[in-house]
């Protein structure tokens, strides 16, 4: 499914010569670059939070937060949601629009909406509602389920519940329950029926609807969701149904039910250039429907503010080129100087930013439980034997030959030898004995010529390549389909990093693979400080427990991932950042993950008499005498015990 086309990299505070500090740690993983400040590394070389962004407020220790997991026996992987960093970023939006509003003397106010379907967990809804009553904040809905939910979250009635997507007529019914409560319920017409369907409906239980029209306008942005735009976008109206719409509301005299404009063109929009267009474009749109008599009162930018995953602040499809301020400012002033050149009141600003507030905060944490390397097997006995195949005669020279002037020669001579020698096997000249000796010697002089190649300022794309291939493969106890599905899916990059021992200089090249049974479960795209890269630094393991985290899962990753594999949700921890207590945290909530049988109960299966059917069976083996009676009990407990516990595994 994915391809990593990536160059490989070099990272050249890895060089043996060089010292190594926790500033290149901050380098190499890029942790300024993302972390938007909310993250740091202290002189133990443990990653830490700091939720206020400064090194003022509470700085909390990420080991320290292990260490606590551990003392409660919450296992690995699992999710820590840092509750402040949510807050914190709900409150950053507000204010910035606020800011800006001001300084432009803009007149209209800003009501911002959370879609929920970024990340629909209720403790995350709710801490998002809260942070944000202030300003007014509230909730957008894309389902029905997501409309239930924020009727019962958002009792504000000065903030919007905005609805997009495709809706049925009990889904309009459950919008206009919002009204009757008195609620600032907007629906967006998203296709030309709706409209109809939700001015019958009010008609007959008599209570006026908010709507929205969701144009789809020209303007596409680039990166992965790009036709989430343009003539084809698979919702909203065109600028003939539009104005249609506008004739016929004020045919039946309900032109004033139109409240929202609306226009949403992607997620993750890579480039400032394309949402200054967008801005542009909707603006006129709206200025041109309110002439027409449609007196909108909210300017809906939708969502697409992206977050800099990679690290590089570029127009990449993993990062942007520009700040939430900048994002805020065109919003404010494009908006402002086409509403006074058309001479039209400033309307509201609502925008629908998802991953940006969602996104840095919570990530998961897992422990690596060993590695993969290839020809690893080193002690298989390579001495010449009498009679010995040429082939592998050869390949013993060119291993005694290599050196640090000639290895790319040699490597050209072994890979060459090493092919020809799969031939040989195959027409039987070759034994198998003969072609595992021919292998081992093979990956010795690869292993090798990788070392040379560290030292070598010139050494060749092609032995680079080698390098990243021969790389170890980390083994983590998770699954990137339940915990990362966009690694998987469309290749977004997220940054992965261990958060201890960021002291010491990381010694291996890896890339990491989960435990599902899939050659697609693994993470082998990484940001470093020269864009995309094969494999990450890390640290050889000894033995002790070494923890890494994927971090910015907070949007969409975290309420995407499946259970492939029968691997269940994580266990959860909440943290709350107390600046009086000794850690400068607390753990507010735990929340258990799946236990395999919550997982089996989801596909049809019945645990309960899962455990019985095998517990006849074994009954029978003790019958037999197969089993003896006491084993055959402690077999019993242990199916149930291991029905009750964890989908991953046990350390
Ligand atoms: C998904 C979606 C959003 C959220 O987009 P982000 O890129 O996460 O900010 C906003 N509005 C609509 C209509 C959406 O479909």
């Amino acid at each position: 499914m994915k391809t990593s086309s990536q160059q490989p990299t070099r990272f050249h505070n890895l060089d043996a010569s060089k010292e190594w500090t926790t500033a290149d740690a901050d380098e190499i993983y890029q942790i300024s670059r993302w972390g938007e400040n909310y993250f740091s590394v202290n002189n133990k070389g443990d990653l830490c939070v700091n939720p206020t962004q400064t090194n003022n407020g509470p700085v909390i220790n990420m080991m320290e937060i292990v260490e606590e997991m551990k003392n409660k026996g919450i296992s690995f992987p699992a999710v820590i949601r840092f509750h402040d960093i949510l807050r914190s970023q709900v409150a950053n939006l507000n204010k910035t629009f606020r800011s800006l509003i001001e300084e432009a003397k803009f007149t209209g106010s800003y009501y911002g909406v959370y879609p929920i379907k970024v990340n629909q967990m209720r403790e995350v809804v709710e801490e998002i509602v809260d942070a944000g009553a202030p300003f007014n904040y509230g909730l957008e809905a894309g389902s029905k389920p997501e409309l239930l939910a924020a009727l019962a979250m958002n009792s504000n009635q000065n903030s919007l519940t905005v609805i997009n997507g495709y809706k049925d007529l009990d889904l309009l019914r459950l919008a206009l329950l919002g009204n009757q409560l008195g609620r600032k319920v907007i629906v967006v017409v998203e296709k030309y029926s709706e409209l109809t369907d939700l001015m019958k409906l009010s008609q007959e239980i008599g209570v006026e609807p908010m709507i929205g029209l969701r144009a789809k306008i020209a303007t596409k942005s680039s990166g992965k969701w790009a036709s989430s735009g343009g003539d084809y976008a698979k919702f909203g109206l065109t600028i003939t149904e539009i104005l249609q719409a506008v004739k016929y509301m004020k045919s039946i005299g309900k032109e004033h039910c139109l409240k929202l404009f609306h226009f949403h063109i992607g997620s993750q929009i890579p480039d400032l250039r394309t949402i200054k267009d967008s801005i542009s474009e909707g603006a006129r749109i709206y200025a041109k429907l309110y002439k027409e008599g449609a007196k909108l009162e909210y300017f809906d930018v939708g969502g697409g503010v992206g977050v800099n995953y990679d690290g590089t602040r570029s127009n990449s499809p993993s990062s942007i080129n520009y700040t939430t301020r900048d994002y805020v400012a065109d919003v404010v002033y494009i908006l402002k100087q086409v509403c006074d050149l058309e001479d039209v009141p400033h309307p509201n600003i609502v925008s629908e930013s998802g991953r940006a507030i969602t996104a840095h905060h919570s990530c998961v944490i897992t422990n690596v439980f060993g590695a993969l390397e290839i020809g690893a097997a080193d002690n298989f006995n390579t001495d010449k034997a009498i009679h010995e195949n040429i082939l592998v005669t050869n390949m013993r020279d060119l291993s005694t030959d290599l050196n640090a002037k000639n290895y790319q020669d040699v490597y050209n001579d072994a890979t060459k030898l090493k092919e020809e020698s799969i031939s040989a096997f195959k027409f039987g000249i070759l034994s198998l004995d003969e072609r595992a000796k021919l292998e081992t010697l093979y990956w010795r002089i690869c292993k090798k010529i990788t070392q040379f190649a560290s030292l070598d300022e010139y050494a060749s794309d092609e032995i680079l390549a080698l390098k990243s291939q021969m790389a170890s493969q980390y083994m983590c106890n998770f699954s990137i389909f339940q915990s990362a599905p966009d690694t998987w899916a469309i290749g977004q990059i997220l940054p992965v990093l261990p958060i201890h021992k960021l002291n010491e200089k990381p010694t291996e090249l890896a890339t990491l693979v989960d435990i599902t049974c899939d050659s697609d479960g693994k993470v082998d795209t990484f940001l470093s400080p020269d864009g995309p890269t094969n494999t990450l630094p890390m640290h050889k393991l000894n033995g002790d427990d070494y923890y890494i985290g994927l971090f910015m899962t907070g949007a969409y990753q975290d309420i995407m991932g499946d259970n492939h594999n029968c691997f269940g949700r994580l266990n959860e921890v909440h943290i709350f950042a107390d600046d009086d207590d000794p850690t400068d945290f607390y753990i507010e909530e735990v929340i258990m993950g799946n236990k395999a049988s919550q997982v089996l109960s989801t596909l049809q299966y019945n645990p309960e008499t899962m455990a019985q059917t095998v517990k006849a069976s074994i009954d029978t083996q003790v019958k037999r005498g197969k089993i003896r009676p006491r084993e055959g009990v402690d077999l019993t407990d242990f199916y149930e015990s291991c029905l009750k516990s964890y989908t991953y595994l046990k350390k």
